[in-house]
């Protein structure tokens, strides 16, 4: 060790020499004109492969403008309600400015030029990449007009792979271990099929950009680690046994800080599979801030909790005023508990129930406050108090910081997969 520190030493003012040329350099090449201070974007993969392994990701929902800019030169298609596609404008030369998309008259304008189909898709050339309101996304970008005639949905098509590149340095920091991304790749993109199979048939398009189903930033969220991450998963799901025997992927939830104890699916989202009943966590503690573990005591007036309740669920108006907050059902992890099932009494004596991660979302709807169902609540004058919390998120399935602290023990992807997914199995998908 010794000589490699003596070797160091030695080096160093050699190496800081080339530390202030090589900054000199950078600063040079940054500040020439029409140079562009990021490295060249990377292609985007699986353009060519069957439309089954697309995501669509809703990126705007009911807008009435937007604009766009392009690198390269684009398509514009029609698809008319039969989904026949006809090519419009082929091979349009991208302008320097950015292209303004507008509705009027209930119809699609863009740059200018009005189209009379009611779905309409730009299509990039290589590689493939477009600016949406200033943020850049891979594939190609639907335009839906809704049925109001007065909005459209905007809804970016992208391969599996490259949409997970811009799920991934969302959902976890890039600089984290390289198991932990990997372990991260093949949940996203579990939970993103099962997602697309289960409800995209009934809808324009498959998973939201926002945690309502995971975050995807686009190509802004990518790296090198994160794109290793990908590649060195490409394909791979997990699965489990149904019930009826039948070995299939399943929804692989994941959340941030899980507290101790993962939770059981069943009392949180209602579904019920052998991988996601819960397990004890010992690897989240040492990984997440200390005030995202044990979270501080959140308050909130009575006043607005009976408020919130009302407007989310209705027919909680008949118990009146909400004068107790009582756990009707927790599971005991030994040193602490997470709530399953609240009940309601109101002044007029009436009461009703609520799924415990329901009643937090609704009385705090950005989960930054009330940050798990792991915590007691208490009332305290005309507040209600939520003391003694842990974790952050739902909890269900992988726990990410749990992840990274297994990963950091030298554990590698499989089996953190394995111990956050009891009876799981890893399959290649394609
Ligand atoms: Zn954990």
């Amino acid at each position: 060790m010794s000589s490699i520190v003596a070797k160091l030493t030695a080096n160093r003012s050699k190496f800081l020499t080339q530390i202030v040329f090589g900054t000199i350099f950078l600063l040079f090449l940054t500040i020439q004109p029409g140079c562009r201070p990021r490295e060249l974007a990377r292609p985007t993969p699986q353009m060519d492969i069957t439309q089954s392994y697309w995501v669509r990701v809703l990126l705007l929902s009911n807008i009435t403008n937007c604009t766009l800019k392009i690198a390269t030169h684009y398509n514009i298609t029609n698809l008319d309600t039969n989904s026949v596609v006809s090519t419009v404008e082929n091979n349009i030369v991208s302008p320097e400015e950015p292209i303004k998309i507008e509705i009027t008259a209930g119809k699609i304008t863009i740059a200018g030029r009005t189209f009379s189909s009611d779905k309409l898709i730009v299509y990039p050339n290589q590689p493939h990449i477009f600016s949406l309101n200033n943020n850049e996304y891979r594939g190609k970008l639907e335009l839906i007009i809704n049925p109001d005639s007065n909005t459209f949905d905007v809804i970016n098509h992208v391969p599996l792979e490259p949409y997970l590149a811009g799920v991934i340095g969302a959902e976890m920091p890039d600089y984290w271990e390289p198991e932990a991304l990997k372990a991260q790749a093949i949940a996203a993109r579990t939970y993103c099929l099962y997602i697309k199979n289960r409800f995209g048939t009934k809808r324009n398009w498959d998973v939201a950009k926002t945690q309502a189903s995971q975050v995807y930033l686009g190509v802004k969220a990518e790296s090198a680690q994160v794109w290793n991450a990908v590649n060195n998963t490409y394909g791979k799901v997990l699965t489990c046994k149904y019930s009826d025997g039948v070995e299939d992927i399943f929804p692989a939830y994941y959340s941030s800080v899980c507290g101790g104890h993962t939770a059981n699916s069943k009392y949180v989202f209602g579904d019920s599979f052998e991988p996601l009943t819960g397990v004890a966590c010992p690897y989240c503690k040492d990984v997440a801030k200390i005030t995202l573990f044990f979270w501080p005591m959140a308050q909130f007036d009575n006043s607005t909790v009976t408020t919130r309740l009302f407007q989310k669920y209705p027919q909680l108006k008949q118990l009146g005023e909400i004068t107790e907050i009582i756990p009707a059902e927790q599971i005991d992890y030994g040193t602490f508990s997470r709530l399953i099932k609240i009940k309601l009494v109101g002044s007029t004596g009436k009461s009703d129930f609520l799924r415990a991660e329901d009643f937090r979302l609704c009385i705090d709807p950005t989960g930054r406050q009330i940050q798990s169902t792991i915590c007691q609540i208490t009332k305290w004058d005309d507040k209600w108090a939520f003391l003694a919390g842990r974790g952050w998120g739902h909890g269900v399935g992988m726990c990410q910081c749990g992840a990274q602290g297994m990963a950091r023990q030298g554990k590698n992807v499989e089996q953190i997969l394995a111990y956050y997914y009891p009876g799981s199995r890893i399959k290649t998908f394609y």
